[in-house]
């Protein structure tokens, strides 16, 4: 497993202090655990943070979506466009309420959805059966579903395109959930990512900009969403209920009290936070953007905050990169390929019958991005040996 081999740079770390340690201890001081005081606390940092009326902690990123996803009204059978370019749970979302994911491919400059595309599909889907077919998979999918929604995702710290994604919803009724897991503390038109949709979702695993350990928070604006998703979260006890009525089915995606304890120091010193990986990643632009062979990551004029989640570099098509990481290991950094599109996945092949070749920007930015290790914590000495690595590498 990686984390059992010891590099001198780690791939990520996160940034605990002394106050986050002190703030977990006095919890497993008192007698809430669960369903105490931090958890409200965290929330209304949140709110205020992102400026929303509702933030909803729950156990993790996923559980966040899928929450969204049962709010939204969103069933089996239904169809709703994503992106293949991301982390697997935007999609798992869908799936667990046996909804098809209708993919789109992706803007080559930032790997987000293609907004353009968004607007063809929503159309052909939302108007014709015939026309819907070019869009849809080969099987495993209800065809006689209906497309009800967008789930869109801010690719490593970079929101997508929403001022065009939700001017195509709007035409045709659908709801929108941003999975801003990646993306905590961007600005898109000096709007913060988590409430460009109808929901967003971040996520707190240790990589993230803030951790809980393991943490999510839904964002939405609309008191009955907030509600039903209060709810669900809690085993499906609507408002009034007792510990044992349940008004709906439910999960128990709860946030423990010390995982709240720990993100509500983390939000106490978010700007600090983002700015410390702003700074890594300025680093980085300088030491890697003139070096043949890779393209570094780049903003769009939309952007006029990018959050830094991920540093991953391109390397130039042609290039070997399982050979360049194997070089980078043996050298003593760490690397990982970024991302593995979705519709390549085993089981996604299996139940969609999905074949390379589908969606051609996304397997492309598939094969030529590499994360390299990134923190908020690294030195500028890290960044340079990294740099220097890289290109002892390429
Ligand atoms: C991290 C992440 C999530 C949620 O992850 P959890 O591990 O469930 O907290 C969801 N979507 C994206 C794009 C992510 O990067």
């Amino acid at each position: 497993m990686d984390f059992m081999k010891k590099f001198s740079i780690p791939m990520s770390q996160p940034d605990i202090t002394d106050e986050e340690r002190e703030a977990v201890a006095a919890v497993l001081r008192t007698n809430y655990l669960s369903m105490g005081p931090y958890v409200l606390e965290f929330e209304s940092a949140f709110e205020k943070f992102i400026g929303c009326k509702h933030a909803i902690a729950v156990n993790s990123g996923t559980a966040g979506l899928h929450l969204c996803v049962r709010s939204a009204g969103w069933k089996d059978g239904d169809w709703v466009i994503t992106t293949p370019f991301s982390f697997v749970s935007s999609t798992n979302a869908l799936l667990f309420e046996r909804i098809t994911p209708v993919f789109v491919d992706v803007d080559p400059n930032t790997g987000n959805i293609d907004p353009e595309q968004v607007a063809a599909a929503v159309q052909d889907l939302s108007e014709s059966k015939e026309k819907a077919k070019q869009w849809l998979p080969s099987k495993g999918f209800s065809s006689d579903g209906e497309l009800k929604g967008i789930l869109a995702v801010d690719i490593f710290g970079q929101p997508a395109a929403y001022e065009k994604i939700n001017k195509s919803a709007k035409t045709y009724h659908l709801k929108v959930i941003e999975d801003s897991c990646e993306a905590l503390g961007a600005m898109y038109k000096d709007q913060h990512a988590g409430r460009l949709a109808d929901y967003g979702v971040f996520a707190f695993y240790p990589n993230k900009q803030i951790t809980t350990g393991e943490g999510g928070i839904v964002i939405t604006d609309c008191d009955e969403d907030a509600e039903m998703v209060r709810s669900l979260r809690n085993q499906g006890r609507a408002p009034g209920d007792t510990w044992l009525d349940h008004s709906f089915l439910g999960y128990n995606y709860r946030m423990d009290e010390m995982s709240a304890a720990l993100g509500v120091v983390q939000m106490k010193r978010i700007h600090q936070l983002i700015q410390d990986r702003e700074q890594v990643a300025t680093w980085y632009k300088e030491d890697l953007s003139n070096m043949d062979g890779i393209e570094c990551p780049k903003a769009e004029p939309t952007t006029t905050r990018n959050s830094w989640f991920v540093y991953v570099i391109r390397l130039q098509p042609g290039l070997d990169r399982s050979a360049i990481s194997h070089r980078m290991t043996a050298l003593g950094v760490p690397v990982r390929p970024y991302f593995s599109p979705i519709h390549l996945q085993p089981y996604m092949r299996e139940k969609f019958g999905y074949v390379p070749g589908k969606y051609p920007v996304a397997e492309d930015l598939g094969r030529r991005g590499l994360a390299i290790p990134f923190s908020g914590k690294m030195t500028r000495e890290q960044v340079q040996e990294v740099a220097s690595v890289i290109r002892q590498s390429l």
